[in-house]
């Protein structure tokens, strides 16, 4: 049997069904946008009591792990071109669900295709967009596949069904090696009728940009811990390639890590461990940042996520040892899979000087977190 799309008239018994997580986006738009919402997220056919986005294939609810309290601003979306990634950073949160090498999702221009069709069918609200959560989307596997540009060009074919389209990598050179850049501009710009077209306009806010991380100074220490990554030249030289093509770019210094001397004396090298940032590795990419004139610079403290089939690695378990020595006489905060500093002790000792860097040099800071949620 054929299921039925979700109808205007009977929203309410719908959005009473949503997962209590995920609705308050419901309730927040009108019903003709809860239909719409409902028809694009929501499968049709679910035996659980409540029903939660996990209807499209590739076009995805971003993000399903994060507290979705926090998504006050509405409906995003996540699409994630590949899965897995090649640049095995030894934090990266993705090695938690990821398979260990990257693969490329199948029929991913059928499914694309498919999900903007129902955007269309639906006539869902624009939204923000980001690519991708848990992948890099120019990671090597796109010169051969060209998914990611093929996302872009449904993107901008469709470009009235989103807001912002953010990208986010670690290996800036390859759109500007492989000439994206054309693209990245059309993208930037929204059509006529737009619905948000006038808030753009008035807010001077760009409507693409590309979020490129770079946490580390030295190259030692970048090798240390996302050893298969770019190179820090590499993106230093891509970064201010981006911007001479006036490409909107956001620095992720994203994570920060511990420094030594630790609270009670001790050292990274103690753990086993390289410096990762020293405060003069700080400084230098914040005032990298103030040079190329980024549009500003995310953080956030390291995350210690332990892998689902797998045990950690020996970064990462020496990381959880400097974790419990800076923690002592508690522990680490055990949340979301994932081990952090007591937050106090975090800002204290990790967040309060970068920090105290950007505010000297002039460059504004977001959390990560409120830096998703703020765009828009
Ligand atoms: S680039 Fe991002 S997704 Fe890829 S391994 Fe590193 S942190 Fe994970």
């Amino acid at each position: 049997m054929k299921s039925q799309d979700f109808r205007t008239d009977n929203m309410s018994q719908i959005v009473a069904r949503v997962h209590p997580d995920y609705r308050p986006v419901w309730e927040s738009v009108p019903p003709c946008n809860q239909a719409a919402l409902a028809n694009f997220f929501l499968p049709r056919s679910s035996g659980t009591d409540f029903l939660c986005p996990t209807r499209p294939k590739v076009v995805k609810w971003y993000c399903p792990f994060a507290a979705q309290r926090q998504f006050g601003s509405g409906h995003r979306y996540c699409i994630n071109v590949f899965v897995g990634c090649a640049h095995g950073c030894h934090y990266c949160y993705a090695v938690g669900y990821g398979p260990d090498r990257p693969v490329c999702k199948q029929d991913f221009r059928k499914l694309i295709e498919r999900d903007m069709a129902d955007l269309e069918r639906f006539d869902v609200p624009p939204a923000p967009v980001h690519l991708s959560n848990s992948t890099d989307p120019f990671q090597p596997l796109e010169v051969v596949t060209g998914h990611t540009r093929y996302a872009l060009e449904q993107i901008l074919t469709h470009r009235h069904r989103f807001t912002t389209v953010t990208i986010l990598t670690k290996n800036p050179l390859l759109p500007v090696q492989y000439k994206y850049l054309d693209l990245f501009s059309a993208l930037a710009v929204l059509p006529n009728g737009h619905p948000r077209k006038r808030f753009y306009s008035e807010t001077k806010l760009p409507a693409f940009q590309v979020e490129v991380s770079l946490a580390f100074w030295r190259e030692e220490a970048g090798r240390a811990y996302d050893p298969m990554a770019p190179s820090v030249q590499e993106r230093k030289d891509a970064i201010l390639a981006l911007r001479k093509a006036d490409i909107p770019v956001v620095l992720r210094i994203d994570p920060l890590f511990p420094r030594s001397p630790m609270p009670n004396g001790t050292t990274l090298a103690h753990f086993g461990l390289p410096e990762a940032q020293t405060l003069e590795d700080l400084q230098s990419l914040v005032a990298f940042a103030a040079q190329c004139g980024v549009r500003h610079v995310v953080y956030s403290p390291v995350k210690i996520v332990q892998p689902r089939r797998r045990r950690l690695g020996a970064t990462m378990a020496a990381l959880r040892s400097v974790y419990q020595s800076m923690s002592a006489p508690i522990k680490p905060v055990w949340h979301g899979g994932s081990w952090r500093l007591p937050p106090e002790i975090a800002n204290q000792h990790i967040i309060q000087p970068f920090l105290d860097i950007c505010q000297k040099t002039g460059v504004k800071a977001k959390f990560c977190m409120t830096n998703l949620v703020e765009t828009p």
